[in-house]
């Protein structure tokens, strides 16, 4: 009988992060977004690990897990970690929440404002209520909606409040203002990368020690989106 010949080739994965091949490993490493730390296969050379629930996790979870597990202060590292996740489409409504959540977890990091997971569902929640296309079909582009649900969560606003209610609307119409000074066709990541920073000055002039972010010196979406502005953005380089 011949002896049968099995030729196993070696499976090669890139990291969905930064697309270096992976390492073999016994490690154990921390979750790039929800920070679990379990014993890994394989690692990047830059040192991403993914857990498999992270790996096949909806928009919705991984914006929810990221922030719950961040320990970062400035809201804008959040943001690009999860945009990093592959679930997350180039333009779609997730950006909306997107926004309010990562507000709100560097907030908590940075003050003692306590954001638990049901915060970030209820920013979420209230995120899921503005249509994709708002911006242009409403007139106000839900990432600005989205800093208005942070600071009203943050300032526990209702429609009865007084200084609370003023202060989320003053928010929107901050960040709606430096959106629309962008023009158009829409883009759902500097409408993002504008809001946030926004947020940050707005929550830093209510004397939070948020940190307000650098803007962004690159934007590594401009080769995937087919509508980019280029020389118009204010983040193209
Ligand atoms: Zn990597
Ligand atoms: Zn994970």
């Amino acid at each position: 009988m011949p002896e049968l010949k099995v030729n196993l080739l070696e499976k090669e994965y890139h990291c969905l992060i930064c697309q270096q091949l992976m390492q073999p490993t016994t490690e154990i490493v921390p979750c790039f977004y929800c920070g679990k730390r379990e014993k890994a296969d394989y690692v990047c050379p830059n040192g991403h690990y993914i857990c498999e629930e992270c790996r096949l996790a909806t928009p919705d979870e991984i914006v929810r897990k990221t922030c719950e597990a961040s320990v970062e202060v400035d809201p804008l590292r959040i943001a690009f970690k999860i945009l990093s996740h592959p679930a997350i489409p180039m333009h779609s409504p997730v950006h909306h929440y997107l926004v309010a959540c990562t507000l709100l977890a560097a907030l908590r990091n940075a003050t003692k404002f306590k954001a638990e997971r049901v915060t970030f569902d209820d920013a979420l929640r209230r995120g899921k209520r503005i249509p994709y296309g708002s911006c242009g079909s409403l007139g106000v582009c839900g990432a600005a909606v989205g800093v208005g649900i942070a600071v009203s969560i943050f300032t526990r606003a209702t429609t009865m409040s007084d200084k609370e209610r003023s202060l989320a609307m003053q928010a929107v119409v901050e960040a709606l203002k430096n959106i629309a000074e962008i023009g158009g066709p829409r883009c759902c990541k500097a409408s993002t990368f504008t809001a946030i920073i926004t947020g940050a000055k707005f929550f830093k002039n209510l004397e939070t020690s948020i940190q307000i972010p650098e803007k962004p010196q690159f934007c590594s979406f401009m080769s995937v989106n087919e509508d980019c502005l280029k020389e118009r953005c204010p983040y193209f380089r």
